[in-house]
């Protein structure tokens, strides 16, 4: 999933960790694009990548680098938990790359504890197999689905009705018990 969407050049990078002043002393609260400081954010970086600067994924990269603790491009500070805005999913909002978004989630960084919204392309763009995981249950619950989660395979496929110590689906159990057997 990851590898289908854009990245952002090294270079460019370098460029955005250098210039790009911190708002990490800001109060913390749910950012999106429509944030006054996410907007002065992109002028920015429009100053400093003319042209680049209004390219979404190099938006993105200038807020998360502006919000981050280290003051660099450093993805495993974002790979907390994502929650979705509104419960049930459905809001109209804009992602801190600027594109306009149905369904907004909000992202925390885990060492400053600051908010980005944030539509489902940017989330997977981490690449993060936990955070995919949580925005797959978040769409299933959204669009109305009743089963739970496998702890294992993540599939939606135990009956709500299910004790609530059935965690895993009958294949992973299977799966589970035989490499125990053999491990
Ligand atoms: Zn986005
Ligand atoms: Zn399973």
């Amino acid at each position: 999933m990851a590898g289908k969407l854009q990245k952002v050049d090294l270079r460019i990078v370098e460029i955005l960790e250098e210039g790009i002043a911190s708002r990490n002393d800001l109060p913390v609260m749910p950012r999106s694009g429509r944030d006054p400081v996410i907007q002065a954010i992109w002028r920015d970086t429009e100053m400093l990548l003319p042209g680049a600067g209004k390219l979404m994924p190099v938006r993105r990269a200038a807020v998360l680098i502006a919000f981050s603790n280290s003051g660099r491009l450093d993805f495993d500070e974002w790979r907390g938990q994502i929650i979705p805005l509104k419960a049930g999913g459905a809001d109209e909002d804009n992602c801190v790359c600027s594109h306009d978004i149905d369904f907004c989630y909000i992202i925390g960084n885990r060492i400053n504890h600051h908010q980005l919204i944030m539509g489902s392309v940017c989330i997977e763009m981490f690449g993060d197999k936990v955070i995919s995981d949580q925005l797959k249950h978040l769409q299933y619950v959204a669009k109305g689905g009743k089963k739970r989660q496998c702890a294992s395979c993540k599939r939606h496929c135990i009956d709500e009705e299910a004790p609530f110590w059935k965690k895993e689906c009958l294949s992973c159990w299977k799966r589970g018990r035989f490499s125990f057997v053999h491990g």
